[in-house]
């Protein structure tokens, strides 16, 4: 079952079924388009899991993306009294123990820490990791045993041949696994559209340490907070130029704190400056890392650009790196926030422009590769947008995956895995938005709202009316707001007014009494009257008072 990430990018959550036991591999978020107002996170629909609340046998982690693991707090409530078990390697762990206890549901997950290329069994699940390079360390693949063979889901993954850690993708796994036989293939599909490699890790090193030995003054780089293989990088080049490390933003440090408690990462304290001191160092002596290189407001880079930020005023001469990728959809904040750099006199250094960012997740030839390498009775390509899926298919069949053994599939299809991979049903697989505390309260209607105000307005219209005779007893008083016309002689608002007196009039005449009834006609007479007056279609409250 695909409840999310197969025809979208983000919310990555898959369910296996077997026995009757149900084994959930990643629940991730995404974050909400600019048609979606007010929303803050967006989550997979947990309807099925619900349904089946009581054969969950456990949860799988790919790696501790936000898209991976992100929904999983929210999920864990579903499960009132029992721990579930969560399998996931150390850092992926580490990552979550701490947005579990932010949630306040540590309690509900019972940790169980994986290592790739060891084989792990749960219920009717037989599972085995291997190690996958992606940007994030302690990335796994998965295989999960079928009376037919295994289903391998690659997580997100390249292959890196010169990781920084010197853990590449274990291909000798892989290879392994298909010795065995794979049944059914889920691969990532992000990059299916770029051609050739993906660039290593490693190529971003020399970049940064090239452009931290020209600037004259202080260096900032932005990258995501768990991308600790480009945070190394960026400590190397300090230290190659004889420069300290401050970190910035509450997820920098707590990624940076987990990583080298893990030995995944190494700075030496010493070459630590608290943000406090910065003011007083010598700038041309730190680099500054932090968050917010997707544009996030209220991010550390957000605030520099806006000149607000409490410990870093940039200044001319000084120097700011986005070390990460445009993640579609985030480009106009990101824009702003390049822009706003700029004017504080700083240089900045972005993609495409700039070499200073390698893509976590493999390109055509590096998928190839995993499908021959694997080699698959059948194959499904996953997280992706429907073009991506439709590339990395067009991949598949280009190295001799029959065309009628590679489906593709979209959020709620459900697989039948047989001799005979089929589509064989559906299950819910809707969005469910999360707003401050609501869950799954705003819905399509909310958002159409919410959509219509931001773009025309709104008036108010209130008006008390005798109950039994529905005679206008006082009013209309008429209120807007984010709703102007060109003040011309006559008073737009006055002729809505008088516009309403009549309708109230006419029903009144009609023996029209019902509230309901009494709304509508407003709306429809103000509607049709402030279009005609301004091409505008503002929101209109008719507020019927019955004294
Ligand atoms: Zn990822
Ligand atoms: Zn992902």
């Amino acid at each position: 079952m695909f409840l999310g990430g197969v025809g979208e990018v983000g919310r990555n959550m898959t369910c296996v079924e077997l026995e009757d036991r149900v084994l959930i591999v990643d629940a991730g978020l995404s974050f909400p388009t600019h048609d979606q107002p007010g929303v803050d996170l967006v989550l997979p629909d947990f309807e099925y899991v619900r349904g089946r609340r009581d054969d969950v046998e456990a949860v799988v982690l790919t790696h501790g993306h936000e898209d991976h693991i992100g929904a999983l707090p929210y999920l864990l409530r579903e499960f009132g009294g029992r721990a579930l078990p969560v399998y996931g390697t150390a850092f992926t762990l580490a990552l979550l123990e701490g947005k579990l206890e932010e949630h306040g549901v540590r309690d509900r997950a019972d940790l169980r820490t994986i290592r790739p290329g060891e084989g792990v069994r749960v219920g009717p699940f037989s599972m085995r990791f291997m190690r996958v390079t992606h940007s994030i360390p302690d990335g796994v693949a998965v295989a999960i045993d079928t009376p037919f063979g295994s289903i391998l889901h690659t997580g997100d993954f390249k292959i890196d041949q010169t990781p920084l850690d010197g853990r590449p993708t274990d291909l000798h796994a892989l290879a392994e696994e298909a010795g065995r036989g794979v049944h059914l293939l889920l691969s990532d599909s992000t990059n299916a559209e770029e051609a050739g490699y993906t660039a290593s890790e490693r190529s971003v090193g020399p970049v940064l340490t090239d452009i931290v030995a020209r600037a004259p003054q202080l260096v900032v780089v932005a990258c995501f907070s768990s991308h600790i293989h480009r945070i190394q990088q960026v400590v190397n080049a300090a230290r190659a130029n004889e420069r300290v490390v401050t970190f910035l933003g509450r997820s920098m440090h707590q990624s940076v704190a987990a990583a080298r408690r893990l030995g995944l990462l190494s700075v030496p304290d010493e070459d630590i400056l608290p943000v406090e001191e910065l003011g007083s160092f010598d700038p041309s002596r730190v680099v500054v890392i932090c968050t917010g290189s997707q544009g996030e407001p209220l991010s550390a880079l957000s605030l520099m650009a806006a000149r607000e930020h409490k410990w870093v005023r940039l200044r001319e001469g000084d120097v700011v790196v986005l070390s990460s990728s445009l993640i579609p959809g985030n480009e106009p904040a990101i824009h702003r926030v390049i822009d706003g750099l700029y004017r504080t006199g700083a240089d900045v250094f972005h993609v495409p422009a700039a070499p200073v960012h390698a893509s976590g997740h493999a390109a055509a030839e590096e998928l190839r590769l995993m499908l021959s390498l694997v080699r698959p009775r059948w194959f499904v390509p996953i997280h992706g947008e429907r073009r991506h899926l439709a590339h990395h298919a067009k991949l598949a069949t280009e190295i001799g995956i029959p065309p009628e053994r590679v489906l593709i599939c979209e959020d709620g299809d459900v697989l039948e895995v047989g001799e005979k991979v089929e589509i064989a049903g559906r299950v819910p697989a809707g969005m469910t938005f999360v707003d401050g505390l609501g869950i799954g309260d705003v819905g399509e209607v909310v958002l159409r709202d919410r959509r219509k105000l931001a773009g025309e307005g709104v008036v108010v219209v209130v008006v008390a009316i005798d109950a039994d005779h529905g005679q206008l007893v006082s009013g209309p008083d008429l209120v807007r707001r984010g709703f102007v016309f060109e003040e011309t002689g006559a008073n737009i608002l006055d002729a809505a007014r008088e516009r309403v007196m009549l309708v109230l009039r006419e029903s009144a005449e009609a023996e029209v009494t019902d509230p309901g009834v009494l709304e509508q006609n407003i709306r429809r007479a103000l509607g049709r009257f402030f279009y005609d007056a301004t091409q505008r279609k503002p929101v209109i409250l008719p507020v019927i008072l019955e004294v």
